[in-house]
Parts: C-alpha cells; structure tokens; sequence
C-alpha cells in the first residue's frame, strides 16, 4: 500500500481531536499545531506535533515542513503565510544532505477561502455579487455610537438589526442585537474598536444547517460538491445548543431547496473539504447565515448518522482526493438523530448529572453517546457532545430523550 501523506492539522481542539479518531483507524498520521496540552493530542501522539500557535507564522512553516498536506479545524488562522507555503513552499533541507531546498505544501480548503471566510462582511458580500440570497448588510464605523453609519443601519433596516465584528467572532461572541437608538450607546462600548458591520434581522421561523464536501483535481478545479442531510440547528444566546435531523415540520422541498442553496455556496469557493452552510429558513425563503469552511457543531451527528462517512472522514477523503466515485453520496443510516451540547455550568461539576444520564442511557429503540472533549469546564464553553439516535421519527427520539434535554436546559439556566 502506498505510505500515508501526513496531514498537518492547525488547531487541536474537538474538531481536531474528532479528525484524529477518525484519522487512527485508516493508519493516517495527523500532526497538530496548538498547545501541548490541546484535545487533540490528548488521544494522538507522535513525534510530528508543533508546539504553539496557529497564528504564529514559524510555527505553522514548522508544521508544514513535516507535512504532506495542511488543513484547518478554526478558520481565524495565520492566512498570509499559508498562502506563502501553497505557492513559493517552505525551506526544508536538501535530500542530498546539502543546503535546502523549497517544498510546496498544498493548503485545503484554499487559503483564498479562509481568507474570505476570516471577514464575514467580505464573505457575505461575494456571496451576494455571486446571487447567493444573503440579508442586506452595511459596513459600520467602529467605535462611535453616534457614527451616521449606525443611524443609516437603523434607518436602511430597521429595529431589531445585528451588529456584528467582521473578524474573529464565533459562538455569537461578536454579534449584538441592536433593539433601539438606546441600544447605540452600549454597542459601541461592547463592540469596542474593530470591523464591523450592520445586518438585517431576519426573523427565521428555524435555521438550518448542511455540511458539503468540495472535492477538487490538482489544478484546483471543481470536481463535485456532496451535499449532507439537512439538520436543524437551535441557538440559544447566539451559541449553538441542539441539532435535529431531519429538520422538524419542514416539507422536503425545502430541505432539497437548502441542499441546493448550500451547493451553489460551496461551489463558490476554493480548494478540497468539508464545509458548514448555516442558514436562515424565513417563509419559505432560505438567507444563508455564514460559512465554516471546515467541520462544524451542525455535523457531530454525522458520526452515528453516516458511519462509514462522517464529516471528519470526509474531510480526510477530500483532502487527500479519496472520494470514492461521483456516484458516492452521504446517505443517513437512521430515520432520526439528534446532538446536545455539553455546555460548562455554572460550577466545574454541573454537568456531572448529564454525563450519568448519558453513560446510564438505555432504550431499546434509540441509542445515547457521549463525546467529551477533554476541556476543562467555564460557563457557556462546548466540553463535550451527546448523539442519539434510532429507529423512531424525530418526535419520538425527542421524547426518548427528553431527560438528557431537560437536564441540559437546566445546567445552561
Ligand atoms: P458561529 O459560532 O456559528 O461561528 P458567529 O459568532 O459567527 O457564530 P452568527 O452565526 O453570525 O455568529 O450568529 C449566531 C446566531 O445569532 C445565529 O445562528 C442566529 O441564531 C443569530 N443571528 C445571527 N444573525 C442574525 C440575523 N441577521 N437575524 C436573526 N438572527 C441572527
Ligand atoms: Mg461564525
Ligand atoms: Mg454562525
């Protein structure tokens, strides 16, 4: 058998760790960039780890050094020096023993769509010139309640609009809901001094998500983009806490329509992998929310849903161009599943009780599993997941599980 590229990974927390475990199996080795410590190589040890930051530079030329191929598990990454390493190569010494030469490390998805991934006003506004249905959105001044910006937001859309930061923000960290002109004065205050930019509210009766897996032939033309099932994904203060498939009381044009949607999306883009499409279903009207060109919170329950392809596999298949046929298609081994975020409490211990809810589990026709990502706990950050999944309709494996979700409910409150 040929060897095994190895993929140097940027980032090892629990999207990385999940690539690890899925990397094991088929003898593919990842080496991680991220802090000694990191989830992902708590469970995956080799001589190839760096020790550092995936906005360091250096680090990430260390990385790449060691490499076959890069990826990403977070897209707020070092962007310039990817594309330095995809197009002019890193230094790395001579096979003859003498001196160095420059070897080319391809980066997937491209570094041209994190680049416009990392700048969510940017990537909305290609979205739009590439008629992809978007909310109508405005750059803000940043730092000045009174700016004739914000007052031409109010004016353009209305209250409620979002303000979000362009760059860096993620579990809903950058967004405020600007509910009146009272509101000016305290978004400017909490949004401080970076990009940003104004958004029409949508008010979305749900939203919905659909991981896509973009495959690509060596001179980075598109292959075909596979779409996931679609799933319902709940917010609660902007952070994600559940995910439903299928979606609940949505008619099956539409999640074909959101299929579609987040095709021409991903279609749009550059480079092999998986991507997130999150999107707002309002009427029957489907605005795309923003993209995460990498695994994604929506598609944990892809493990158990699609076992032989989860959307970790997937991004290993596409990556390495492993993509069995264009016939190939993810297709659900369940009629229903559904995953609950492990949010940490209030105290270390709050979510104990979910976690013995979990392990204790059982029901003859569904199945409970529990995922933790070996952080340590804070209020509101994702420690760790449950899938359940089964045989029922969606309605049914709710209430199966309706215990671990009250419970749930409870350590958030
Ligand atoms: P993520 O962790 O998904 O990267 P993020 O910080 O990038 O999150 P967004 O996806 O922009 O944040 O927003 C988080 C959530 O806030 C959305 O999933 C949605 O529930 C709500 N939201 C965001 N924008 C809008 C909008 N224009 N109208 C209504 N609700 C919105
Ligand atoms: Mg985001
Ligand atoms: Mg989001």
């Amino acid at each position: 058998m040929a060897k095994n590229p190895v993929i140097g990974l940027l980032g090892g927390g629990q999207l990385g760790r999940m690539l690890c475990q899925a990397a094991a199996p088929l003898g593919i080795t990842v080496a991680v960039l991220d802090a000694e410590d990191c989830p992902a190589k708590q469970i995956n040890q080799n001589s190839l780890h760096v020790t550092g930051s995936f906005k360091d530079p250096e680090k990430i030329k260390t990385l790449a050094s060691r490499c076959d191929v890069l990826t990403v598990e977070i897209e707020h990454v070092e962007c310039d020096v990817l594309e330095e390493i995809a197009t002019k190569g890193v230094e790395v010494p001579s096979p003859d023993g003498h001196g160095t030469v420059m070897k080319r490390v391809p980066v997937h998805p491209s570094y041209k769509t994190i680049r416009l991934i990392q700048d969510k006003f940017q990537q909305k506004e290609y979205f739009a010139k590439n008629g992809l249905p978007v909310a109508p959105q405005m750059a803000i001044e940043s730092g000045d309640a009174r700016s004739a910006s914000i007052e031409q937001a109010a004016k353009s859309f209305g209250f409620p609009f979002m303000l979000k930061g362009a760059k860096g923000s993620y579990d809903g960290r950058g967004n405020f809901k600007v509910r009146g002109p009272d509101d000016f004065e305290t978004a400017a205050a909490q949004m401080g001094d970076q990009p940003l930019y104004a958004e029409k509210f949508v008010p979305f009766q749900m939203e919905l998500a659909v991981m896509v897996m973009r495959t690509e032939d060596d001179d980075g033309n598109l292959k075909k983009v596979y779409p996931y099932p679609v799933v319902e994904t709940i917010h609660e203060d902007s952070i994600c806490t559940k995910v439903f498939f299928p979606p609940r009381n949505v008619a099956e044009g539409i999640t074909r329509r959101a299929q579609k949607v987040a095709c021409d999306v991903v279609s749009r883009l550059w480079g092999r992998g998986v991507f997130a499409v999150e999107m707002f279903l309002a009427g029957d009207e489907i605005i795309v929310n923003e993209v995460a060109p990498r695994p994604h919170n929506s598609g944990h329950l892809t493990i158990e849903l699609v076992p032989q392809r989860s959307q970790f596999r997937a991004q290993l298949d596409s990556i390495l161009d492993r993509v069995p046929s264009s016939e190939f298609s993810f297709i659900p081994q369940f009629p229903s599943a559904l995953m609950l975020n492990i949010l940490g409490g209030a105290e270390p211990q709050s979510h104990d009780r979910l976690v013995k809810l979990t392990t204790d589990f059982y029901h003859p026709h569904a199945n409970a599993t529990l995922q933790m990502y070996g952080k340590s706990s804070k209020p509101g950050r994702k420690i760790g997941h449950i899938t359940a999944w089964g045989q029922s309709a969606i309605e049914q494996l709710s209430e199966r599980t309706s215990h671990l979700i009250r419970c749930m409910d409870e350590i958030r409150a």
